[in-house]
């Protein structure tokens, strides 16, 4: 029996141009309330996996290397805590974590991959080995002017050197329960982690869907996005599968739904409602 946990990591406040891109304010300011500074909430929710006495952490948020300056940037806080006392609270030591699922190497997803121990560089989770996807971690050391500022070398390129990288062809079963399933379009090579439950499935969409609301208007893409057409694609897809199976949902940047499943109203249109509880969750 696997059993799995949301980890809260911190919070960020972000212009509403990067996660909404080319929707209208009009729109958007229908779901989400912006700050007395425009600036509009993110969460980084990882999650915490057992299955076939294997542990596993989906993410690592923005970990605690930033400096004040970039602390700053990202307005971070933790209303919910820290990664490692999230993570404490279920039992679980750094040492104690066999595998990383990094979904992509975007620096507020992977940023706790790696921690500073005597101003050096070293694995946050010392025993683990880190799974990503091998074009994703090539675009990650291949940047363009349009990739560079959220792909930092510091949070993969120790773990590469020390071999601690799993590079990652394609989807790939972890566990008989959990799978990576490569997703294209905000990254070409980005994954979300499909966790086979029972009686229902789940799915951590990592940026296949920003926001709740995301999953329910399929042109609504965010700006990082670098293939946005094929967002819509994969996301076609995945409306089409969440509906059919009524999965759980895990929305890793949203503060007020991080579980829902996707539903058709009486007009026809996609909703995303609450899951409150976690079906599979011991
Ligand atoms: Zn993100």
């Amino acid at each position: 029996m696997a059993e799995w946990h949301l980890i809260p990591s911190g919070r960020v406040w972000v212009d509403p141009g990067g996660p909404f891109g080319l929707v209208p304010r009009a729109l958007w300011g229908r779901t989400q309330q912006a700050n007395e500074h425009g600036l509009v909430p993110m969460d980084l929710t990882c999650m915490l996996i057992f299955s076939e006495g294997k542990t596993i952490l989906v993410d690592t948020g923005l970990g605690d290397k930033l400096d004040e300056k970039g602390v700053r940037q990202w307005n971070l806080e933790y209303p919910q805590g820290r990664l490692l006392e999230n993570l404490a609270a279920h039992g679980v030591r750094p040492q104690d974590v066999d595998i990383v699922l990094d979904t992509h190497l975007h620096g507020d997803h992977c940023s706790g991959n790696t921690t500073l121990i005597d101003g050096q560089l070293a694995a946050t989770f010392p025993k683990a080995e880190y799974w990503v996807q091998r074009l994703e971690f090539a675009d990650a050391m291949h940047t363009n002017e349009r990739t560079r500022a959220t792909y930092l070398p510091e949070n993969y390129v120790p773990l590469w050197q020390q071999g601690k990288l799993r590079l990652l062809h394609g989807d790939t079963q972890v566990t008989k329960a959990v799978r990576c399933v490569v997703t294209p379009g905000h990254t070409r090579a980005m994954q979300c982690i499909l966790y086979e439950g029972d009686p229902r499935p789940l799915l951590y969409v990592a940026d296949l869907t920003s926001y709740a609301v995301h999953m329910e208007r399929r042109a609504w893409v965010t700006a990082y996005d670098v293939e946005p057409l094929e967002t819509i694609r994969t996301k076609g897809y995945w409306q089409d599968w969440a509906l059919e199976t009524q999965a759980t949902l895990v929305f890793e940047h949203d503060t007020t739904m991080p579980l829902g499943t996707l539903t058709r109203t009486s007009e026809g249109k996609l909703k995303v409602q609450a899951a409150a509880s976690a079906p599979t969750e011991d």
